[in-house]
């Protein structure tokens, strides 16, 4: 999925002059290796961050501990193999990879990339028939200029919906433009319409060139990154007690000590106050965690014995009555020929409802909307994987986003460094790039360089 096709293609790709200069030279794999100067530097957290961090800081010469709540590393970037095919649960494209810190990571870490073609596409009414090119052009075009109009009147107490809504009164109910809204907008922001800032759902910014997707496996850049690094697994930290010079940091009953922390978690892991922090955060900070949010995606992995459906597209679009409800397939036979699967998404509110829902609930919803487009004679799948990121405990939820209310400013004070002992790095802290790979990215090397410059 192109993420970002509508608002970002036009808008929001930025001249990399225009990137602080640092931030672009540490992408650079020969940054020199420097003797230990004794510092010891604790990051909690090994998602792309924490571990972009916790290497950079190592080859600086800094004693760096990563300590890691789950059995691996990686966090939103977690590849399940069980059937044979890397399904990625979180992370899936480069998006933008002209320029982009990852596609040198994924080149360096033997990530296959695949150009997902947005174009090749076949959208169903929920009726089973197809729409065609021309009025699927049409419309796509009224949306991106309805984008464009929430933006310019969007306030910053609106949610999307009600803007959408005073200047479209009859589109929220138009399956088709619902389709448009969730599988671009919602997978795009993370958001739900009805939370999302009618002003800041989109100020962030992109990288050039069209979306390319790994194709065996994301977890092969969080591994790269990992190799080396002191990573203690099965670590999950509940305190940071930075009152006296070194912090302390609580994990699995016991204190470690360090001159500097990264705190590399989820928004939602702080929104859900997982971890104590001695003295409490300050008050910007607890607002700006207080104030976004974060939004589900959810992805579903079918596969069968023989595919029913046509092998030449890429994408497969339907339009569901309910906003969000499975209503975009991806045809993984495009670039993985040795299996018939189709991913398919949750998005928004839909999203958090299939977290309760049993696989057998979902097959029968999924086989249900296939059915109306393939007839009733094609197979119940073969396997099914699943993710429920709003429940996950590591996460609670996919990526953040602005909602109403908010504004885009409290991502940079989730950023912000305090008393020069506490840093904090994770796709929400970066309000150009937030909710990617490469934001979470840049902002591990962000916070290195901080801590390096002192
Ligand atoms: C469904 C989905 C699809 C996505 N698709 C894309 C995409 O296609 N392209 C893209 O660029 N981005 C995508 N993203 C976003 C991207 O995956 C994230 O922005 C990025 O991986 C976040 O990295 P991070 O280091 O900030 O956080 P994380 O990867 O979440 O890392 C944080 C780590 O902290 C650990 N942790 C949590 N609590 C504790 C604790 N108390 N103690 C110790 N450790 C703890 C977690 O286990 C985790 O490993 C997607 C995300 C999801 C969920």
């Amino acid at each position: 999925m192109e993420r970002r096709i509508f608002v970002l293609s036009t808008l929001k790709t930025i001249p990399l002059l225009f990137l602080a200069p640092n931030l672009l030279t540490s992408c650079n794999k020969d940054d020199e290796i420097t003797p230990p100067n004794g510092k010891t530097v604790i990051v909690i957290g090994a998602g792309i961050s924490g571990l972009a961090a916790a290497k950079k800081l190592k080859d600086k010469g800094f004693n760096v501990i990563v300590l890691e709540a789950q059995e691996k590393i990686g966090g939103r970037i977690r590849t399940d193999r069980s059937l044979g095919i890397a399904f990625d649960e979180g992370a899936s494209w480069i998006h933008g990879p002209k320029g982009n810190p990852i596609t040198n990571l994924a080149s360096q870490a033997d990530a296959n990339t695949y150009l997902t073609d947005d174009d090749s596409l076949k959208v169903f009414d929920n009726n089973g028939t197809a729409y065609s090119d021309a009025f699927l052009d049409a419309q796509y075009t009224q949306f991106e200029n309805a984008l464009n109009a929430v933006r310019s009147i969007g306030t910053q107490s609106q949610s999307f919906l009600e803007v959408f809504n005073s200047l479209y009164p009859t589109q929220e109910n138009n399956r088709l433009w619902k389709y448009m809204l969730s599988a671009y907008l919602e997978f795009d922001t993370g958001g739900d319409i009805s939370t999302l800032s009618s002003k800041y759902f989109d100020d962030d910014e992109a990288f050039s060139g069209k979306d390319v997707i790994v194709t065996n496996g994301y977890d092969k850049i969080a591994n790269l990154l990992g190799q080396g690094l002191d990573i203690r697994l099965n670590s999950r930290v509940t305190e940071v007690n930075y009152t006296s010079i070194k912090s302390l940091v609580n994990v699995n009953g016991d204190s470690v000590e360090a001159d500097y922390v990264i705190v590399s978690v989820p928004l939602g892991v702080l929104k859900n106050n997982s971890v104590f922090f001695n003295p409490t955060l300050p008050i910007d900070k607890q607002g700006a965690i207080k104030n976004t949010k974060m939004g589900n995606v959810n992805k579903f992995l079918f596969s069968w014995n023989t595919p029913f459906w046509e092998t030449d597209v890429q994408y497969i679009g339907y339009t569901p009555d309910t906003k969000g409800k499975f209503n975009y397939f991806m045809n993984m036979l495009k670039f993985l020929p040795t299996t018939n699967s189709l991913m398919t998404f949750a998005f928004g509110d839909y999203a958090t409802v299939t977290e309760s829902l049993s696989d057998g609930e979902i097959i029968s919803e999924v086989m249900a909307q296939l059915k109306t487009i393939y007839g009733n004679s094609i197979p119940t799948p073969t396997n099914m994987l699943r993710t429920k990121w709003g429940k996950n405990i590591n996460t609670f939820g996919a990526y953040s986003f602005a909602p109403n209310g908010t504004t885009s400013t409290d991502f940079d004070t989730m950023a912000k460094e305090i008393s020069n002992k506490l840093f904090f790095a994770g796709e929400h802290t970066i309000r150009d790039y937030r909710g990617t790979v490469h934001g979470a990215y840049l902002s591990g090397i962000r916070e290195a360089d901080k801590i390096i410059a002192l």
